[in-house]
C-alpha cells in the first residue's frame, strides 16, 4: 500500500489505480469522546479499505485525510474547528486535480462526517469537467450490519458522539474514552442542525446512546463497512468502465 510515508519514486513505479481521501472533522463530541473522533475514524476505515483494495491487486495510494470540514453547525462549542463549505469545496477540487496529473484515473473519498453537504455537487462539478477521471464517494460510509446482523441497537436513532462513534473510539483508542457518557435522543430530526446550532438542541453535544457502545461492535463496523465500500468501489468500476 502506497501512503504518506512511500517516497515519490516508489509512487512513479508503483503506478496505483486508486486514490483514497478521508474527510474528518474536528468538532466537540460529548464530554467522553475526543475532538479528533470523526478524523480518527475515517482514518482507520481508509486504511482499512486501502489495505482491501491492494489484497485484490487494485492499487491504491493512500491520502492523508483532510482532518477539518463542515462542523459549522456545532457552533461555539470549545474545540469546534470548522472550514465554509466553499473552502472545503475548493479544497477537494485541488487535491482531484493533483490526483489526477499524477495519472491515477479513479478517486475514493469517504465522508467521515455527516453534514458536509458541499461534497456531491463538487464531485459532480468536477467528474463533468474531467471526463478521464472519475470520482467516486459511497453514500454511506459505515455499514450498520455485518451479514444482515444489525451491530447496533440504536442505529438510525443517533447521530453524533453515540452508539457507534463511541463504539469505534472504544476499539481505536480506549484510552481517550471518557467516563462522562450521556444518552440524549433530542426531540427533532437531525436537519434541526442546520436550523439552528448543537448546544440548543443537546446542550451535552451528543445525540443518541453512548452508553451502548462496545469496543467489539466498533471492529465490526470498521471491518464490514470497508468490506461494503470495497464492494461499491468494484461495482462502480463495472457501471463507469
Ligand atoms: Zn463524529
Amino acid at each position: 500500500m502506497l501512503d504518506q510515508n512511500s517516497t515519490s519514486r516508489e509512487i512513479r513505479e508503483n503506478k496505483p489505480k486508486i486514490a483514497i481521501l478521508g474527510i474528518g472533522a474536528i468538532e466537540q463530541h460529548g464530554r467522553h469522546l475526543r475532538i479528533a473522533t470523526d478524523w480518527s475514524q475515517v482514518r482507520a476505515i481508509s486504511q482499512a479499505v486501502a489495505q482491501e483494495l491492494d489484497a485484490r491487486e487494485l492499487d491504491a495510494l493512500l491520502l492523508p485525510a483532510i482532518p477539518y470540514s463542515m462542523s459549522e453547525c456545532h457552533g461555539l462549542m470549545p474545540g469546534v474547528v470548522y472550514l465554509k463549505p466553499q473552502t472545503l469545496s475548493e479544497v477537494v477540487m485541488d487535491i482531484a486535480r493533483s490526483v489526477r496529473e499524477l495519472g491515477i484515473p479513479l478517486m475514493l473519498i469517504l465522508n467521515g462526517h455527516g453534514g458536509n453537504f458541499i461534497l456531491e455537487p463538487t464531485i459532480e462539478k468536477l467528474n463533468r469537467e474531467y471526463p478521464d477521471f472519475q470520482i467516486i464517494m459511497p453514500p454511506e460510509v459505515w455499514a450498520p450490519a455485518e451479514g444482515g446482523e444489525a451491530i447496533f441497537e440504536s442505529f438510525g436513532a443517533g447521530i453524533h458522539a453515540e452508539e457507534m462513534e463511541t463504539s469505534m473510539q472504544l476499539y481505536l483508542a480506549p484510552e481517550y474514552v471518557g467516563d462522562e457518557q450521556v444518552d440524549v435522543i433530542p426531540e427533532v430530526g437531525r436537519e434541526f442542525l442546520d436550523y439552528t446550532v448543537m448546544k440548543k438542541i443537546s446542550p451535552d453535544g451528543i445525540w443518541g446512546l453512548p452508553k451502548l457502545g462496545k469496543a467489539e461492535k466498533g471492529e465490526k463496523a470498521i471491518l464490514s463497512s470497508a468490506k461494503s465500500i470495497v464492494a461499491f468501489v468494484q461495482k462502480a468500476q463495472e457501471v463507469l468502465r
